[in-house]
């Protein structure tokens, strides 16, 4: 890959469409574009404007559109770049690539966009894959803090305590030349006092992991209960609510995100339904060992009784079972309320079952409250610095685990060696995590996900 060839994309979505748009980066981006494009000449024009013409194969026209020209070093990646908007149709989106490759742009690889954006210092490496979030978020919760996390809030933050701490590092380092003599350039206590600091300011960052991951990955749910308890049907009447609250926005032909529902802002991900959807599965009816099984990949768990067919003695055999679990969170659902026997209602009402009719979509909302009451949630805020990405957890905890090392390395009055050692270790992991320390491994990982045009 060579970061000076000039690459080109689709940058919008696949398919038919409207309108479509084309990106090219590079320092011969405006020049390329220009040799196709009839209307102004573009090498001509200022950065940030916009051109109506056509774009021609020779003698060809391909289709008209309008060109949009940036200039170096004012544009997402820093470099000469151009958008062309054409008509939305994938033969004209392919023959206007075509063109521009023949003219010297070449295939732009996932990612490369923002990779760019990343390696000419445009973003840090938290934000440039906030751009993937972005992107793929779900719920509105995950794009307000994927869009904290683009415009830099807390990376911003780590990269300037770093440099403070890389000059205390320095400082001890300088001490060690002195060999023998009895020096101390870098006042312990100062020393001290920003490690503290740092620490405090990633400690809170470690701790929004579980909320983080949350709002990006949303809520592993699992609908359990014996056969012909209803699981299939909850599930269904679930989903089809959520596709007639989308469907009815005007405009929105959003593809469905299979098996999800979105309340209060989180995604609960209703996994392994492939036994749930084909209901004459025999496998599926088998009982017990496989319900166990599928609840452990859930963290909440809708556990349904059937009121029709079910004895109180039964309900408490099976409630003995789901008291072993441990971990997820479990809702007790009383299904078929319509056809159940007052004495088993009563029965139930008091284990504070809630009681709803899926085959009648009755008391669902009940249930939904209920889900939302149990997942304990903080309100996210404008302005909340909240990690979602394992990575950045894995490398705070690190750099905190190597902070506390330095503390304790000052308590016990180290040697400034053994010091400085742990003092770089921690400047090593909050520098991966920026992207100020980078390695191709960590890079291609990070933007091998993205799409092509991003
Ligand atoms: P699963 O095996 O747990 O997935 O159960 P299904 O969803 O396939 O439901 C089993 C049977 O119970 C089906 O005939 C459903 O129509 C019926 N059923 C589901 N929910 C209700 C309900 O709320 N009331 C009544 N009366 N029947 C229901």
């Amino acid at each position: 890959m060579h970061t000076h060839d000039t690459i080109v994309a689709l940058a919008s979505g696949q398919g038919l469409a409207a309108i479509a748009l084309i990106r090219l980066s590079g320092e011969e981006a405006i020049t390329i574009t220009n040799k196709v494009f009839k209307g102004k000449n573009l090498l001509e024009q200022a950065s940030h404007t916009l051109h109506f013409g056509t774009i021609r194969d020779g003698a060809k026209i391909i289709d008209e559109v309008l060109v949009a020209v940036f200039k170096a070093p004012h544009s997402f990646t820093t470099e000469n770049a151009v958008e062309i908007s054409c008509h939305g149709s994938p033969v004209i989106v392919r023959e206007v690539i075509k063109v521009l490759l023949k003219n010297g742009a070449r295939l732009a690889e996932p990612g490369e966009f923002t990779k760019r954006a990343f390696l000419n210092g445009k973003m840090d490496l938290v934000q440039a894959e906030a751009v993937g979030d972005l992107i793929h978020a779900e719920t509105d919760t995950a794009r307000q803090v994927a869009l904290q996390q683009m415009r830099g809030g807390y990376s911003k933050d780590l990269a300037a305590l770093r440099e403070e701490l890389i000059h205390f590092a320095s400082l001890v380092e300088l001490e060690l030349d002195f060999g023998e003599e009895d020096v101390e350039f870098a006042k312990r206590d100062d020393l001290r006092n920003l490690v503290v600091k740092i620490q405090h300011y990633i400690a809170p960052l470690i701790a929004s992991f579980d909320q983080g991951n949350v709002i990006k990955n949303g809520i592993p749910t699992v609908i359990a209960g014996k056969p012909n308890s209803g699981k299939s049907t909850l599930l269904n009447a679930l989903l089809n609510e959520e596709r007639a609250i989308v469907s009815d926005i005007p405009g929105t032909t959003r593809d469905f995100i299979e098996d999800e529902i979105v309340l209060g802002g989180i995604a609960f991900r209703f996994v392994d339904t492939a036994g749930l959807r084909d209901t004459t599965d025999i496998v599926e009816s088998m009982g017990i060992e496989r319900t166990l099984e599928r609840m452990k990949k859930a963290s909440l768990i809708l556990y349904l009784y059937d009121l029709a067919n079910t004895s109180i003695e039964e309900i408490e055999a099976q409630e003995a079972l789901l008291t072993g679990l441990s971990g997820a969170t479990i809702i007790r659902v009383g299904n078929k309320v319509d056809k159940a026997k007052t004495e088993l209602l009563a029965f139930v009402r008091s284990k504070q079952f809630v009681l709803i009719s899926a085959a009648q979509q009755q008391s669902l909302d009940v249930l939904k409250d209920k889900i939302l009451e149990k997942v304990s949630r903080q309100e996210v805020k404008q302005g909340d610095a909240i990690i979602t990405s394992l990575r950045h957890y894995q490398q705070l905890t690190q750099t905190h685990e190597a902070l506390e090392r330095v503390l304790e390395g000052l308590m016990t009055e180290l040697s400034g060696d053994l010091i400085a050692m742990d003092i770089r270790q921690a400047l090593h992991y909050l520098g991966e995590l920026t992207g100020a320390i980078t390695t191709d491994d960590l890079l291609d990982n990070i933007f091998s996900k993205f799409c092509i045009g991003k």
